[in-house]
């Protein structure tokens, strides 16, 4: 069905990547990021043909259009899916649930895979992509030496660590280490992080900071030799198919949702908005490649907490990163500049300013980067201004306001639903949203689908702060579920780090993997 080939958002020439090659390699030698060089738009029939698709059906019809089937099967395609997403607990893998349907509010779970955070339903595939692509090459490979290896490495202060271990654990031909912050991170993402047995996972304690981790990664990416003897690869949010893999659910939720209130016998048509809680523009950019496919979304609305370059961007127009990281309640969205937030741009420059050519939308959007990286800011040109306008709300949540709405969904809600500090700044966003919606007045009707990024368990110390005071509540009752209470008991295996420098990293993965 497609012949669907990738560019980097800074080339300026008419060179092209497989699919393959642009997950395998992940980020672009020009310093841009991989995107598909066009984007499909789906036939309208797919409105009421995939209405009643399964999850996994979904995943499959909106995959095909991004890979070729040349490259990978129906049939390895179809099983790919399925192995990835029998990892969830939930049979509707991204269950879309009211939160306050009197309100027009509802909650999009994602927090239903291995790790209890929405980064499963990326990495779940992404780890089994892996795995397919280098069974591939190394098929006819008897040579242990010669068989293709990746060495996956890093920095996480949390969330990004434990779904990638558990998307890559017992991958063959694949070693992955971890490296996150001594006492940074919350107990149960350390349980979950160390507690794994398979071999091939490696979990290294720093003694530093989540930037000393990340600086210490970045060294070995730019360190060509240790680089090309180990391979390494990226599994952050810059990989292309993570985007993929997230735009399933955008779909999935716009049909349960309409079929919801089909049943409901609305006199009006309700438009529907998707509300994201975003640091790295990861997670709402595959929401505006689903809109841009034709899904009838009216808005993607950006929830940013107090680090809010994105939120300034869109009211400014200015992309300017600030002096510091605050670290919030909220610390998976903690980051000064939202990587993803390029893939966007170069799309609305093609599309606004170089008359869809990709090689000059490539050229503008490399001038902007330098002067982001030499003066820390730049002002994106009036038409992508006004379009990314035209696609996206913003809101900024403050801490105390996200301790606020876990306080009061816990008082409201009928079954005293306990949302984690990310979802909770969605939450607070779309309540923004539709205050601000019933004083226009405008007799329109919208709904909401705010994005549930993680479970409350992972977050202990910022849930209990909202709710401890609250007569009969228990973290352990109320929020922890059984699956995470026995992690405490298992065995830890993790390597202290003793000194933040790229040195000690490199001896410990030499010294792992046994390659000399
Ligand atoms: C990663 C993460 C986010 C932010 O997603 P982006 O794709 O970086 O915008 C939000 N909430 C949680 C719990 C996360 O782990």
């Amino acid at each position: 069905m497609s012949h669907q080939t990738y560019r980097s958002t800074r080339s300026t020439t008419d060179q092209t990547l497989s699919f393959e090659d642009a997950v395998m390699t992940g980020l672009a030698s020009d310093g841009g990021l991989f995107v598909p060089s066009t984007i499909p738009v789906l036939k309208s029939s797919f409105i009421t043909e995939w209405k009643d698709f399964s999850f996994q059906e979904l995943a499959f019809n909106i995959m095909r259009h991004y890979v070729a089937e040349s490259e990978i099967p129906n049939d390895d395609l179809h099983s790919l899916i399925d192995k990835s997403y029998s990892s969830f607990r939930s049979s509707a893998v991204t269950p879309t649930v009211p939160l306050d349907e009197k309100r027009g509010l509802y909650l999009l779970e994602l927090f239903h895979g291995p790790t209890y955070a929405f980064k499963d339903v990326a990495l779940q595939f992404v780890g089994n992509l892996f795995e397919y692509f280098l069974e591939r090459r190394n098929k006819l490979i008897e040579d242990e030496t010669k068989r293709t290896k990746i060495t996956v490495v890093g920095a996480t202060s949390g969330d990004t660590g434990s779904a990638a271990i558990y998307g890559l654990r017992g991958k063959k031909d694949v070693s992955v280490f971890i490296l996150y912050p001594k006492g940074r991170v919350s107990p149960i993402q350390e349980q979950q992080m160390t507690t794994v047995e398979d071999d091939n996972v490696h979990t290294l304690s720093v003694n530093g900071t989540f930037d000393d981790c990340q600086d210490i990664v970045k060294e070995l990416f730019g360190d060509e030799e240790f680089n090309s003897k180990y391979n390494i690869g990226a599994v952050n949010s810059i990989n292309w198919a993570r985007i993929l893999a997230q735009m399933t659910y955008y779909f999935y939720s716009y049909f349960q949702l309409v079929k919801r209130l089909e049943g409901q016998d609305n006199a009006i048509k309700p438009d529907i908005r998707f509300v994201v809680p975003s640091g790295n523009f990861g997670d709402i950019l595959a929401g505006f490649y689903a809109k841009s496919m034709g899904l009838p979304v009216d808005k993607l609305i950006i929830a940013t907490n107090e680090n809010d370059i994105l939120d300034r961007f869109l009211k400014s127009g200015k992309y300017e990163r600030s002096g510091e990281v605050k670290a919030t309640y909220s610390p998976a969205m903690d980051i000064l500049i939202s990587s993803n937030f390029e893939r966007l741009l170069w799309f609305l420059i093609r599309e606004r300013v170089a008359n869809q050519n990709s090689c000059e939308a490539g050229a503008i959007l490399s001038s902007w980067m330098k002067q982001l990286k030499s003066s820390g800011s730049f002002t994106a040109a009036d038409a992508v201004v006004k379009s990314a306008r035209e696609h996206f709300g913003s809101a900024r949540v403050t801490d105390a306001e996200t301790l606020q709405t876990i306080r009061d969904t816990y008082d409201t809600h009928p079954s005293k639903y306990v949302l984690d500090p990310h979802s909770a700044i969605g939450v607070k966003a779309s309540y923004d949203f539709i205050k601000s919606d019933s004083s226009n007045g405008d007799g329109r009707l919208v709904k909401y689908i705010s994005l549930a990024t993680a479970h409350p368990a992972k977050f202990a110390d910022v849930v209990d702060r909202a709710l401890s005071s609250v007569e009969g509540y228990s973290f352990e009752k109320d929020v922890l579920p059984e699956e995470l209470k026995v992690l405490a008991a298992k065995k830890k295996r993790v390597t202290h780090v003793d000194l933040a420098i790229s040195q000690r990293v490199k001896e410990v993965i030499a010294a792992k993997l046994h390659v000399h």
